[in-house]
């Protein structure tokens, strides 16, 4: 289990002093001067050595994607992006950040912008993130007060303005192009890429958009080392990470544990164990609800990491966000309910999704109602993957991934469904 003292997080469940004291007497906004005098060059580079991976769900390199940004302004300003719009279902972890340990997040944005040569940074937030946004506005407010933000921020000769925007509640507004359109003021609908935001992003200038934890990990990496940071999970999963446990464990909680720490430990020693002990548990989706489930059986002994997860079960770390499903459950309904939000989130600008979204919602109702065919099962696979992989952003993807888990892992349920033509005993 991660050591007290090895928490990035101090404050995540809000029992401390959540004010800057509070957050300075923890150890964060300590010598922020000085490690921006260390120059951007030092700072990608222990970024890249800490292995860290965005926390935002693709897993991608983060001091790499830092260091895409042009080192020389052709006129141009640069900007930082934070995506706060933590909307995927299941995913509940950036908020504890935000209103509880917000000194994190906004070190973390002065730091990286420095890096990336960004006088300005935007947080964008989900519009339905009422408190955290009065939480993170209040924290950055005290900044400004105490010079951390402003003109020669924190006294480290850089000038840097931190604004907080208020999303409307869509949740395509977390796809990155999505997220720069609205906060342009405009639809939230993705662009086509490339141009990528670190050439032609936020009003076509270069920009980087990073998930809230990833910024707000970034100044302990920092002020810890690289090596330290590298020295928790396996090889090319480093780091801690946080984890937001939902569904059917016996206490669901957001967690700070190291990675590739096994399922079962992050279940009992967190969680109380699965409701109804071991036997009883049916299904895991371990990363949000985009990423396909997974057999309980085939869980137990799962290393919770982004490789183990893709190529030993062919599912995904995700945001880390995972929803437990015991036996109780009607899988068939519940990844029903996803293929519906999906169908309802579709900005629509792409056919595939804007109809295969709905063709694979309908097809999944008739499934729970036990009314469909044996061969539409197949059918339904084939959709799925005319979707996944066809369309301008990762929608498509997220809405065809759980129906083809479903039908890997769970066909014999389903077939057992529409052969019997019971009716669904939803899950209560
Ligand atoms: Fe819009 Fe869906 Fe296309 Fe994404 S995949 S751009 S959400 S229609």
């Amino acid at each position: 289990m991660l050591k007290d003292e090895d928490r990035i997080f101090t404050n995540i469940y809000g029992m401390h002093d959540r004010t800057l004291k509070g957050a300075q007497a923890r150890g964060h906004w300590d010598g922020t001067a000085g490690i921006i005098k260390k120059g951007r060059d030092w700072i990608i580079d222990t970024m890249k050595a800490s292995g860290l991976r965005g926390r935002g769900g693709a897993g991608f390199p983060t001091g790499l994607k830092w260091s895409f940004m042009p080192k020389e302004s052709d006129g141009r300003p640069a900007y930082l992006v934070v995506n706060a719009d933590e909307s995927e279902p299941g995913t509940c972890k950036d908020r504890e950040i935000m209103r509880h340990d917000p000194h994190t997040l906004i070190e973390g944005c002065l730091i990286a912008s420095f890096a990336m040569n960004a006088h300005a940074c935007y947080i964008y937030l989900r519009g339905e993130y009422i408190r955290e946004r009065e939480a993170l506005q209040a924290a950055i407010d005290e900044c400004y007060d105490a010079g951390l933000l402003g003109k020669n921020a924190a006294k480290s000769g850089w000038d840097f303005d931190l604004y907080l925007h208020h999303g409307a509640g869509a949740y395509i507004c977390g796809e990155e192009t999505a997220l720069l359109e609205s906060l342009e003021g405009k639809k939230g609908m993705p662009r086509m890429k490339p141009p990528f935001p670190a050439g032609a992003g936020l009003y076509g200038c270069p920009t980087t958009v990073n998930n809230v934890e990833s910024i707000a990990v970034a100044p302990t990496i920092l002020r810890r080392g690289a090596d330290w940071f590298a020295g928790f999970g396996r090889e090319n999963n480093a780091g801690t990470k946080l984890f937001a446990i939902s569904g059917h464990v016996n206490n669901p909680c957001v967690v700070e544990e190291a990675m590739s720490i096994t399922f079962e430990e992050l279940i009992d020693k967190h969680c109380g164990g699965i409701r109804g002990g071991w036997d009883n548990l049916l299904a895991v989706i371990p990363g949000g609800s985009s990423v396909p489930c997974v057999r309980g059986e085939k869980m137990k002994d799962a290393i919770m990491d982004f490789d183990y997860l893709r190529g030993e079960l062919g599912s995904g770390l995700g945001t880390a966000a995972v929803i437990v499903m015991d036996k109780q459950t009607d899988i068939i309904k519940a990844i029903w309910r996803l293929a519906k939000f999906y169908k309802h989130e579709s900005c629509g600008q792409c056919t595939p999704c804007r109809e295969g979204t709905g063709w694979m919602m309908r097809v999944m109702e008739r499934l729970v109602k036990g009314e469909a065919s044996v061969e539409e099962i197949d059918m339904l696979w084939d959709v799925t993957k005319q979707v996944e992989g066809h369309t301008i952003c990762a929608l498509g993807d997220a809405a065809a991934w759980p129906i083809q888990g479903l039908i890997r892992n769970f066909r014999d349920v389903i077939e057992d469904r529409v052969k019997t033509k019971r009716p669904a005993v939803a899950a209560k």
